[in-house]
């Protein structure tokens, strides 16, 4: 199936629908699509209320800027207010609320914000505007972490002395990990990502698939993707084989990128990080290592995080850890909505609040 036409294709869907149902064994089970872009991707193609009765789909907490710490965003917020200084981010950042404000309000308040889609373009304005610092907020999973990266090794190459990095990354597996030993929600599968898994592999999920004795299974983002993969996931929860299995083979294998982990290696080292509404998580998140620590814009600047309340009535911890599906915060759609957002869940194009909200899903049946 070269022609990505075919992973919509009605007749393939609903025979993997059928298969599925074939296969179901009954009882209610809960599988968790860990990443955002699987979330919207099973809204937008109405494939919750196509699932058996009793199988739920819970959304997980791969949303990069759903996890971003509300302190990081007013730290930045509080860089923006510098002389000279312009802050660099993705489309998606810029009305995550903070404590106070959002980056939207800083721009319109004067504040030098710019929206880019690559990073690489950031370096070539600070190459041309070097009375200006550029200031970079860095937040994703592996997937975008080894181009951050190289744009580190760029600005070192290049020289490049007003150059600065807020580094917000986080890693995937470790969050699997956390969410399974905090036994708060049952999970019986994972639905892994398609595109953090092109760099860490499948294989990088077998420590939890053994750990917890729960299938993990790698899923592209077509509905035909998801549906082999939710297949795969219930054949391994019947014949009792957990491990991990691959329904995104076109592009995954189980060693992933081996060079783009290399370089993640080279420019950052591990340690414990906080995940916003959802906690501190060990060896979760990323930092400049030593030689790179002149980049760092929080050393730069001076600043020191602050623990951040979530907003009150906000229940993106529980939409992110699979508690609740969004429609069950009260807040969803009333006083929380796209247009005014009051927790990161509704803002991200990837949030789990904003896809229910976009496609009209009213509860774990779609
Ligand atoms: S609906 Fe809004 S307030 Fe409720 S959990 Fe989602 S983002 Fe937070």
């Amino acid at each position: 199936m070269s022609d990505l036409k075919g992973f919509r294709d009605t007749e393939r869907v609903k025979n993997l629908i059928e298969k599925i149902e074939n296969i179901y064994p009954g009882g209610e089970l809960k599988f968790m699509e860990v990443c955002g872009t699987h979330t919207m991707a099973i809204a937008k193609f109405g494939l919750r209320r196509l699932m058996p009765a009793g199988l739920m789909l819970l959304s997980g907490p791969g949303c990069p800027v759903c996890v971003t710490p509300a302190a990081v965003i007013d730290a930045a917020i509080k860089i923006s207010s510098e002389p000279n200084t312009v802050i660099v981010t993705f489309g998606d950042m810029m009305s995550v609320p903070g404590t106070d404000t959002n980056f939207e309000h800083m721009r319109a308040g004067g504040a030098d914000v710019r929206v880019l889609y690559s990073v690489y373009d950031m370096l070539e304005m600070a190459a041309g505007e070097p009375n200006n610092n550029f200031v970079f907020i860095s937040v994703g999973f592996e997937t975008t972490t080894p181009g951050i990266a190289l744009s580190i090794l760029e600005t070192r190459k290049r020289g490049l002395k007003n150059v600065y990095f807020i580094v917000a990354n986080r890693l995937v597996v470790p969050a699997l990990d956390a969410l399974m030993r905090s036994g708060e929600v049952h999970i019986d599968g994972f639905l892994c990502p398609g595109h953090v898994s092109v760099i860490i592999g499948w294989e990088a999920y077998r420590p939890i698939a053994e750990r917890y004795n729960v299938p993990c299974v790698v899923a592209g983002f077509e509905p035909v993707d998801i549906l082999l993969a939710i297949h795969d996931i219930i054949a391994r929860v019947v014949d009792g084989t957990g491990g991990v299995g691959n329904s995104y083979s076109r592009v995954v294998t189980g060693a992933g990128n081996p060079e783009a982990q290399r370089i993640m290696n080279e420019v950052f080292q591990i340690v414990e990080a906080e995940w916003r509404a959802i906690g501190v998580i060990p060896e979760s998140g990323l930092e400049l290592r030593d030689e790179y620590a002149d980049l760092d814009a929080f050393k730069r600047f001076g600043i020191e995080l602050l623990q951040v309340p979530d907003p009150p009535g906000c229940r993106c911890g529980d939409v992110m850890t699979g508690l609740i599906f969004p429609p069950q915060c009260k807040l969803f759609g009333k006083r929380c909505t796209p247009e005014s957002p009051v927790g990161p869940c509704m803002v991200s194009s990837e949030g789990s609040c904003a896809a229910y909200y976009k496609y009209g899903e009213m509860n774990e049946r779609g």
